[in-house]
């Protein structure tokens, strides 16, 4: 069989058995852990719909089964709980993301002992998967590596300046010791990894808890409430709408073994939080006030990814606009808030 299939769609375990999908491609098996939260229910739902079997593995820290609700009676979809902390043995699989961490603020602060868990061990497990397996591994890592930058915009090459022991530390140390173990699992071993640098992603599927500033203020805005501004708003973010992450995601996943990253995900477009709240008052239509609340310590001033990477080895760049990415996402509320009016903010 080896002769006339490609290897990796052949799969002992299945008995030899070649794997097509619906559009007449080659069925890949794939395990996308954190696969019940925002961004690994938006992937999830791509990659069945492209034509992959997918097994998501989910501890239901920060996700919930009901953002993969619509996907659990197609015949591809398997859904486990369980912890990535603990080891998970499968076979025949050919690509494994990692995106199980939570990844807000006021979650990873709340739990962040789990967090450098799930960071270290969690990675060292699904790595050790990926090795047995012989498969592919696209790490989540965020611009949280960089931490408070002194370098603007943030490339690859740039090391960071990081509190290696303040509150957000069980995060962004986490995520660097991960990105870490990829490179010596692809030194050592040779795993094919795929390191993604994620810079600030919004769309529908946050959870009304988040805390984050996307779907704070919108929910803030939506529902008559004092848009809460952290410290005096002119720090920066650029926001990424999710299904422009999802085709960076796609891109890496298809560049040769030899290409791991890290590479930057993220909209360029850079706003002070004071501008984004104004922007999600007009789109929104709401009255909503502004208030002003402590600043979070380390919170870092400026984020601001530089895409030139992206843009020469996956030829990629965000294609969706600021208001086209939050109207999807302030439609998305509005439903959610129509169905059930009392939703907790954090
Ligand atoms: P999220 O909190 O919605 O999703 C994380 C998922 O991981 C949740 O479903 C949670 O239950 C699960 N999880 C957490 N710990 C786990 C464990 N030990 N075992 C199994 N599952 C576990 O967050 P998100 O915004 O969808 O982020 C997904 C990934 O992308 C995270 O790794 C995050 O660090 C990374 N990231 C996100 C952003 C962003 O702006 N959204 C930015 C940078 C990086
Ligand atoms: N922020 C804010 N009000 C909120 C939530 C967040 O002003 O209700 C600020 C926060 O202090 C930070 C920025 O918005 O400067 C982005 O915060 P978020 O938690 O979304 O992500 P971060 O980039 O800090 O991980």
């Amino acid at each position: 069989y080896s002769h006339f299939f490609p290897k990796h769609s052949f799969h002992p375990c299945f008995y030899s058995y070649i794997w097509t999908n619906q559009n007449g491609g080659i069925m890949k098996h794939v395990i996308i852990a954190g696969g019940a939260g925002f961004i690994g229910s938006h992937l999830c739902e791509y990659l069945l719909h492209k034509g992959d079997r997918v097994i998501c593995l989910d501890n239901f820290r920060t996700g919930h089964p009901k953002n993969v609700s619509a996907l659990t009676n197609h015949p591809y979809f398997k859904l486990v709980e369980h912890d990535i902390t603990m080891p998970y043995m499968i076979k025949g699989i050919d690509e494994i993301y990692n995106l199980a961490c939570p990844a807000s603020p006021i979650h990873y602060q709340d739990s962040p002992i789990e967090t450098t868990k799930t960071s270290v061990i969690g990675t060292l497990n699904l790595l050790e998967l990926a090795r047995e397996n012989h498969c592919r591994f696209l790490q989540a890592s965020t611009s949280e590596v960089y931490g408070d930058p002194e370098v603007h915009p943030q490339p690859e090459s740039y090391w960071g300046h990081v509190n290696p022991n303040g509150i957000r530390s069980c995060y962004d140390v986490g995520k660097r010791c991960a990105e870490s173990l990829c490179m010596d699992y692809h030194r050592r071993y040779g795993v094919a990894v795929k390191i993604i640098r994620i810079f600030n992603t919004y769309g529908p599927r946050m959870a009304c808890d988040d805390g984050r500033v996307v779907s704070n203020f919108i929910l803030q805005a939506l529902q008559g409430k004092d848009l809460t501004i952290y410290g005096n708003g002119m720090q920066t973010r650029s926001f990424q709408y999710v299904d422009d992450l999802i085709q960076g995601m796609e891109r890496i996943m298809s560049t040769p073994d030899s290409f791991t990253g890290p590479v930057n995900l993220g909209n360029p477009e850079e706003h002070t939080i004071l501008e984004f709240a104004e922007r999600i008052l007009e789109l929104t239509g709401s009255r909503s006030r502004m208030v002003f609340r402590p600043l979070p310590a380390d919170d870092p001033k400026r984020r601001n990814p530089d895409i030139t990477l992206a843009r020469q080895a996956l030829d990629w760049h965000p294609r969706i606009s600021l208001r086209e990415g939050l109207q999807q996402t302030i439609a998305y509320y509005r439903n959610l808030l129509a169905e059930s009016p009392s939703q907790n903010i954090s």
